[in-house]
């Protein structure tokens, strides 16, 4: 099996809707949007969803009939996230990971840093619900882990052993 998967149309609706809302000027850009199906961790917490500037190698290797010279960024989502998230939610990661992506005055592709600027903008917009991504989080990494127990249970009953 393949890591990453294509994203259904939930996310794309969501990418385009924020994108016409809050981000007119990254209308130009090519933006490729996939699902991770592995939990990813980082600084002991869950990651959620990420942006990634396309090298020049993804962009050869990401050439299709929507982007002749391949994408500029790349979001990745962790599916079980999205799934988890309810819409309100999933605008908040998508606003969130576009926030990220930045064209200079030359038309240059960059990223931002959010422990720099902080996205002071993102919080003002959710101001109604500040603990949102910590709720959304602790839910997702109680789904793996789970998952992660129900499989080694099962694990652990094929080969018949006895646990008691
Ligand atoms: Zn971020």
């Amino acid at each position: 099996m393949i890591r990453f998967t294509d994203v259904d149309d939930s996310v794309v609706e969501i990418f385009l809707s924020t994108l016409e809302e809050r981000f007119p000027n990254l209308a130009q850009l090519k933006i490729k949007l996939i699902f991770d199906t592995k939990r990813r961790i980082k600084d002991g917490e869950i990651v959620l969803a990420s942006t990634e500037l396309a090298s020049e190698k993804i962009k050869f290797f990401s050439k299709d009939d929507l982007a002749v010279e391949g994408y500029d960024i790349v979001i990745i989502f962790d599916q079980k996230a999205w799934e988890l998230s309810n819409t309100v939610d999933r605008k908040r990661v998508m606003s969130h990971e576009l926030r990220h992506v930045f064209i200079d005055e030359q038309g240059k592709v960059k990223l931002l840093p959010h422990d720099i600027s902080d996205f002071r903008m993102e919080q003002k917009l959710n101001v109604d619900d500040p603990d949102w991504k910590f709720k959304l989080a602790t839910l997702v990494n109680d789904v793996y882990e789970q998952e992660k127990e129900m499989a080694k249970q099962s694990k652990q009953l094929g080969k018949g052993e006895q646990t008691w």
